[in-house]
């Protein structure tokens, strides 16, 4: 007898007790009862991942729970917020136990890491699809926003770009970069780093945030469009890893990696826009925070290169639904 729904709520999500001391009511009502401490306010996100479109079909299980929390995390972290709860909403065209237990055991050693609390959710037969939703705490009227980017900001970036974009190309068979390479960029699209802790440091310091999922290029854009300002962006300064610049120098045109750095998806990087003295007095973060370049008022945004020559082509992000 294939395994119920019960069952597989029973087994797999409800057997780990919610350890927060806020959660008045978890898995098992109706629906979830949160205590938010007097003074915050709650930041709820959501994002589906489907099976073909948002990850490779034949993504580890472990692998597509983690994401799922992980890119969800990577919003709340654009808000400066500290995650709290979680609910998820699965769809499985079959319940396979091996697949159900892989999955769950990505999706809690993230939640686990974060302090996170699993509160409910709703599982249901189709096509493989995965939403979950977060939710965080901030200060009241403290979240960090896409509006509030003023001229002389410097534009800041989290991390590296463009791995992710090499990583899916790795696992479409597209590109063989040696075993080490191979590995660290498919899990640079596997499982990504939400930079929750630079956000929470950076929320009070900088004007304005937004997390990279569709590529710099793109989020920038409505990071600028949100705040009614523009850009100057210096693709010297984009930050590379070290296995994308490799990548980088084999190429004919090695400026043509730069579309895949400044377009490619999948980054959960944060692009911030701080003030230069700000910048100069940070904290110590636990991700590298690089300059890229610089907020004006002339709205739209302009790329220039090394030598401050303007570059036509801004490559924009991924779209879904594009024509
Ligand atoms: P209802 O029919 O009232 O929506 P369900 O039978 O869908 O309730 O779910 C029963 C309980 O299990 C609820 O508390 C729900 O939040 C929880 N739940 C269902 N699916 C999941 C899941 N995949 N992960 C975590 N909790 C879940
Ligand atoms: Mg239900």
């Amino acid at each position: 007898m294939p395994i119920s729904e019960f069952d597989i709520i029973a087994r797999y999500f409800a057997a780990r007790p919610a350890r927060r001391p806020d959660v008045a009511l978890g898995i098992g009502d109706d629906a979830a009862v949160l205590r938010v401490p007097p003074g915050c306010e709650l930041v709820l996100a959501v994002d589906t991942l489907v099976s073909g479109v948002h990850f490779p079909e034949d993504t580890p299980p472990e692998d597509i729970g983690y994401k799922a929390l992980a890119v969800n995390l990577s919003d709340l972290a654009a808000m400066g917020a500290e995650p709290a709860w979680l609910s998820l909403a699965l769809t499985l065209p079959e319940p396979d136990e091996a697949w159900l237990a892989g999955f769950a055991a990505g999706l809690f050693e993230l939640a686990d890491a974060h302090g996170m609390a699993l509160v409910g959710g709703d599982t249901t037969r189709g096509p493989l699809s995965v939403s979950v939703q977060v939710a965080g705490l901030v200060p009241a009227g403290g979240a960090l926003r896409r509006a509030g980017a003023r001229p002389g900001d410097l534009v800041c970036v989290t991390g590296t770009l463009g791995d992710a974009a090499l990583g899916l190309q790795v696992a479409q068979g597209r590109l063989d970069r040696g075993v080490e390479d191979n590995d660290f960029l498919r899990k640079r699209l596997d499982r990504p780093t939400p930079r929750v802790a630079a956000g929470q440091a950076l929320r009070e310091r900088a004007h304005a945030g937004i997390d990279i999922s569709d590529g710099l290029g793109a989020d920038l854009g409505h990071l600028l469009e949100a705040g009614g300002v523009g850009a100057r962006l210096d693709l010297s300064r984009l930050p590379l890893s070290p296995a994308f610049e490799r990548y980088r120098a084999g190429l004919a045109d090695p400026d043509a990696a730069l579309s895949l750095a400044l377009g490619g998806g999948d980054d959960y990087e944060l692009c911030l826009s701080l003030s230069p003295e700000v910048f100069e007095a940070l904290p110590a973060l636990d991700v590298a925070l690089t300059r890229v370049g610089v907020i004006e008022e002339r709205p739209g945004l302009r790329c220039v290169d090394g030598a401050g020559r303007e570059c036509t082509a801004v490559p924009g992000g991924y779209r879904h639904f594009a024509g």
